[in-house]
């Protein structure tokens, strides 16, 4: 498993494609549990990754990934924005140097942006954030030494839907109480989108 620059691109592409087509469905969420705007927010943002990756040459992965971390933080409003930009630029600083980025390589870069997830966000796992896909995502790819692309996108999307049950205690959601439980977290989806999206990229590099 390796990924260099143009399968980093491919998982971009991909998952810019999931939030698009799922846009409202994103909306709807947070319409649901907080104000309304993650389909919005994660539409427009990746939307403007795709303008500048596709019109930028780059040679190494490292300064693919500070590009979209960079364009996640300064156009993205909302708690998103920063915790996905955050995610980004963790990953380029992790990969620099270390590419084409192997499976310890990835591992790595995961692992240090859930780390600035934690940080910036402050969220613990169940609090019904994103953090409760990352956390699990990241886990196993440690306990993994080969992985399997749908092996990857089940443990993301169960950890995706674990987040229905439980009561918000970070971001707007936690306002609601109680009235969060039986919703998605929309940051989750996003998230499961984003893994979905490499666990296919895995796939096809095999
Ligand atoms: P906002 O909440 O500011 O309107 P978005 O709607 O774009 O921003 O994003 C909401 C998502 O952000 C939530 O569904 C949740 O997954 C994530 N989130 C919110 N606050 C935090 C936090 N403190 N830590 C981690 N994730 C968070
Ligand atoms: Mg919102």
């Amino acid at each position: 498993m390796e990924l260099a620059v143009q399968q980093v691109l491919n998982w971009l592409e991909k998952t810019n494609e999931k939030i698009q087509r799922n846009k409202e469905y994103l909306t709807s969420l947070d319409q649901a549990i907080g104000d309304g705007d993650h389909g919005i927010n994660m539409s427009r943002g990746f939307q403007e990754v795709m303008s500048k990756t596709s019109a930028t040459s780059y040679n190494s992965v490292s300064d693919l990934l500070k590009d979209v971390a960079m364009t996640l933080l300064s156009k993205v409003g909302g708690a998103s924005g920063p915790l996905y930009g955050t995610a980004f630029l963790k990953m380029s600083m992790a990969v620099k140097g270390k590419e084409p980025i192997d499976k310890p390589a990835l591992e790595d870069a995961f692992e240090e942006a859930l780390n600035g997830i934690l940080q910036r966000g402050k969220a613990q796992l169940g609090d019904k954030t994103l953090v409760d896909v990352w956390t699990p995502v990241v886990n196993f790819l440690k306990e993994h030494t080969g992985i399997e692309g749908p092996q990857l996108e089940e443990v993301a999307k169960n950890a995706m839907e674990s987040t229905k049950e439980v009561m918000a205690k970070k971001g707007r959601a936690a306002y609601l109480k109680e009235r969060s439980i039986g919703q998605l977290d929309p940051g989750s989806v996003s998230s499961y989108y984003l893994f979905a999206s490499l666990a296919e990229v895995l796939e096809e590099g095999e």
